[in-house]
């Protein structure tokens, strides 16, 4: 094992989605090893899973309180846990590792409610440890590109943007066969209020944010419920206005049908402007006013130095989720790392944290809110 940084991992249990690919992303550049977990709720299938995973049986845990519990016993305890289960579960197990000592990277959304998040932040703030959140789609090096043309005013003031993450996996009622991953989304109790809105629609904000380093400050958003008996939305549509004027659309959906994970992005500015779709990664699209359009390829040795940073394989080789994921865990390892000798140390900016889990809590609520007052909302 050497020195590689020690993971623990609440959720990825028999079945589970994302858990598995946590794992792959976190080993990916041989800088953390998974070495223990709480799987699942069940502590047969946790410690199934934990075999599964290749990890000491000793270490596939019952629960995640016996998990912080016996690690902080051990000289070999972890350095910091994933949290991958369903939303209700991400504050309790983030308190419970920072209580121990130990730093968390949390999938999104940061908690179920936005009063959850604002808890959360002061835990964090308090606990002054690495705090890290998996907004996927951040890792991918053209988003970086793109994060830094617009960074560096490119295309001129940003004046509209259009940003959609469309789906079609819940167009029939999945939940009601038990369909796992359905089942909890669906259920307010485990997944929160927010339904697509908060499952995708955070993604989708994140990446607007995340990549016009704008604000959003104002939306007017309508949630609908499609598929008859469903509890939470599965379709939204929402205009917003951003800090400096810009004003755009943001649409999610789960039950558009025929889609598979269409994440896409447009940002228009005075001079020109971009687009990039998740399910066509590696190319970047630059349209100028007063020029031909550039295609940007991931690998090119002509991007910029926030793109290049976050390339593993030359140009025509393509690196998609799994790497993306990895550049959010690099970046973790590396802040990690960096904090475990000097205290001080903050995470890198690129890394989502705390701050961004706020941010999309209180995209979830304001949307909310703005569909039951069928009206404008400010943040
Ligand atoms: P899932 O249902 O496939 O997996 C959840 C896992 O958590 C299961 O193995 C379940 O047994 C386990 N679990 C439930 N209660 C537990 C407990 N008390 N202790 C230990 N384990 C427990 O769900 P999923 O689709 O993998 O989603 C999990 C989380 O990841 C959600 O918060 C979701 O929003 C997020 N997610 C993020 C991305 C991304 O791109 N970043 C993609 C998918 C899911």
């Amino acid at each position: 094992m050497g020195n590689k940084l020690r993971m623990g991992m609440v959720g990825g249990g028999p079945g589970a989605f994302i858990g598995p690919v946590h794992k792959m992303a976190a080993e990916l550049d041989g800088k953390i090893e998974l070495v223990a977990g709480a799987f699942s709720q069940s502590a047969e299938r946790s410690r199934a899973a934990g075999v599964s995973f290749g990890i000491d049986p000793a270490r596939g845990y019952a629960s995640f309180e016996a998990m912080f519990e016996a690690e902080s016993q051990r000289d070999d305890a972890i350095d910091f846990v994933v949290i991958a289960t369903p939303n209700h579960l991400h504050l309790p197990v983030a308190k419970a590792a920072l209580a121990a000592g130990i730093a968390v990277m949390s999938d999104k959304p940061a908690t179920a409610t936005y009063e959850e998040v604002l808890e959360l932040q002061s835990v964090v703030s308090k606990a002054a440890l690495p705090y890290g959140l998996t907004h996927t789609y951040a890792g991918y090096s053209l988003v970086r590109e793109a994060r830094a043309l617009c960074a560096a005013n490119a295309l001129g003031a940003i004046r509209k943007v259009a940003v959609e993450y469309l789906q079609g996996w819940l167009s029939a009622p999945l939940e009601a066969s038990g369909q796992k991953q359905a089942a909890w989304r669906s259920d307010p109790a485990l997944n929160g209020p927010g339904g697509c809105i908060g499952d995708i629609g955070t993604h989708a904000f994140h990446l607007l944010e995340y990549v016009t380093g704008l604000k959003v400050i104002g939306m007017n958003a309508a949630l609908r419920t499609v598929v008859p008996g469903r509890q939470l939305d599965d379709d939204c549509n929402a205009l917003v206005r951003l800090e400096g004027g810009a004003s755009g659309t943001l649409m999610a959906s789960q039950v558009a049908a025929g889609e598979r994970n269409g994440l896409r992005l447009r940002i228009y500015g005075e001079k020109g402007s971009l687009e990039w779709h998740q399910e066509d990664p590696n190319r970047l699209s630059v349209k100028w006013l007063d020029g031909p359009e550039e295609i940007r390829h991931a690998g090119g040795g002509y991007l910029g130095a926030d793109a290049r940073a976050v390339t593993r394989l030359p140009g025509g080789h393509p690196e998609g989720y799994i790497e993306a994921f990895a550049v959010l865990y690099r970046e973790f390892a590396e802040g990690l790392t960096a904090w475990q000798q000097n205290k001080s140390h903050t995470m890198p900016e690129t890394l989502p944290g705390i701050e961004a889990g706020v941010r999309g809590m209180r995209f979830i609520e304001r949307a909310i809110e703005s569909n039951r007052t069928e009206n404008w909302v400010k943040f």
